[in-house]
């Protein structure tokens, strides 16, 4: 039986950038509703996520930007880092569980305690770079649980996908020219945050999309780009940047996936990571802001990885 580890925290819902944010605490609700309805929940391996410990942050972050984060974190109010950006009393701590979410389902996958593990996690991360909070992102969640993979477990070689409507130029800044990571990454172009088109080294694989692209180009782009690409790298284990914002229901973007998309996509590199990987997935949610379309979606590529 696949064992598939479910990670989260309360804390992860305190952070509150404003009632009309779309990166809204209602998210995580709507997972865990759809969870429940769709009976998921019964067949999950559920942690809480600890808080990431300084020296996994700093594998990826300098310790005068994590500094700054720390200070600039409100007793009151909001206050911004960017234009879309912005911290809560509770931003802070969310922020560590959900880099900390991630070094712990490595832990669980590399110890054998589960064969993968999804995070419902926020905020998101892969648009912050080592030292720039920015498109609703502070830490670098997945970025800090790759770091995690090499340095404490060893590894040599890890991909990282991201599916998510934009380009994860965080990931890219933090890991272009490490031959120890391959990114897979495709996103809608021209959109936010208007970068990642010209692969900045050997290890970057962006594929933009243009507006209005529907599930089955999106599944030839995988298939013709991606997949080669994931099999001639090899990795050892594979990471997921899991945003669900490339949904046709999703208004902050104009791609057309839907659940048997990402169902498919989580299949195939699924795939890929038996092949070479032992099976190793972690998988972190970044975007996805229509409720019900994202929460269908997060449970469509939970079930593939819990072969149900
Ligand atoms: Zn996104």
């Amino acid at each position: 039986m696949t064992i598939t580890a479910f990670i989260t925290h309360r804390d992860c819902w305190q952070h509150d950038m404003g009632s009309h944010h779309p990166e809204c605490p209602d998210r995580l609700g709507a997972i865990n509703d759809r969870l429940i309805a769709s009976g998921l929940d019964l067949y999950l391996q559920f942690h809480d996520a600890p808080l990431a410990h300084e020296d996994q942050l700093l594998r990826v972050h300098p310790r005068g930007y994590i500094e700054r984060i720390h200070s600039r974190s409100p007793a009151h109010g909001i206050v911004h880092l960017d234009p879309d950006t912005a911290m809560s009393p509770g931003t802070l701590q969310a922020a560590l569980r959900s880099a900390g979410a991630g070094c712990l389902a490595t832990d669980l996958v590399m110890r054998g305690e589960a064969h993968n593990a999804f995070c419902a996690i926020r905020p998101p991360g892969h648009h912050a770079e080592r030292a720039k909070a920015m498109g609703f992102c502070f830490f670098n969640n997945i970025a800090v649980a790759a770091r995690h993979a090499l340095e404490a477990w060893g590894l040599s070689r890890v991909a990282i996908v991201d599916f998510d409507v934009h380009h994860g130029n965080g990931t890219e800044e933090i890991f272009a020219g490490d031959p120890r990571v391959l990114m897979a990454g495709i996103f809608q172009h021209p959109f936010y945050p208007y970068c990642g088109t010209e692969n900045p080294a050997p290890n970057m694989c962006n594929v933009p999309l243009p507006a209005g692209t529907r599930g089955d180009e999106f599944r030839q782009v995988v298939s013709d780009i991606w997949l080669p690409r994931l099999r001639e790298f090899q990795p050892e284990m594979i990471f997921i940047s899991a945003g669900f914002d490339a949904h046709y229901e999703d208004d902050m973007a104009s791609l057309g996936l839907v659940e048997a998309d990402y169902a498919w996509v989580t299949t195939q590199i699924k795939q890929v990571a038996g092949e070479f990987g032992k099976g190793r997935i972690v998988s972190l949610l970044e975007g996805g802001y229509a409720l019900s379309a994202m929460a269908r979606s997060v449970v469509a590529h939970i079930k593939v990885l819990a072969d149900l």
